[in-house]
């Protein structure tokens, strides 16, 4: 999708900050972090939300969560913890239609959310 902010990263034709990459996902920081850990996990293929997620990609979902839990491990925040965040649609306050994992942390996060 030309149009798409994440698509144009994968290509490589908008720079990011990588932490790390595969065949399938790639992970890089957020342009405006929340937390001092903020890094974004995203499907190198198009998916415009979770909600579009089929069950013939239940792979490619399992292979998101472990490469969270790589840049989590990676940005040292194994011992404290550390938040996924897979905002969905309008009211999840999804801004980017591209399907992503926030990986948040370095901090106390507060619960509920706005
Ligand atoms: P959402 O609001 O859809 O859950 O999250 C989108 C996230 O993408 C936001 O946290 C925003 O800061 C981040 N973002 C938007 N555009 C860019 C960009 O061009 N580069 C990077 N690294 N992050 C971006």
């Amino acid at each position: 999708m030309n149009d798409c902010i994440f698509c144009r990263i994968v290509q490589g034709h908008i720079p990011a900050k990588v932490i790390y990459q595969d065949e399938h996902t790639l992970a890089f920081d957020d342009i405006n972090p929340q937390a001092p850990v903020h890094s974004l996990i995203i499907p190198k293929r198009h998916v415009d939300s979770v909600h579009e997620l089929q069950e013939s990609d239940q792979a490619l979902l399992g292979r998101l969560l472990l490469t969270c839990n790589r840049v989590a491990r990676d940005k040292g925040l194994s011992e404290r913890g550390f938040r996924l965040v897979a905002n969905t649609g309008r009211d999840g306050g999804q801004t980017v239609a591209h399907l992503h994992f926030h990986v948040l942390g370095g901090r106390h996060l507060g619960w509920p959310p706005g």
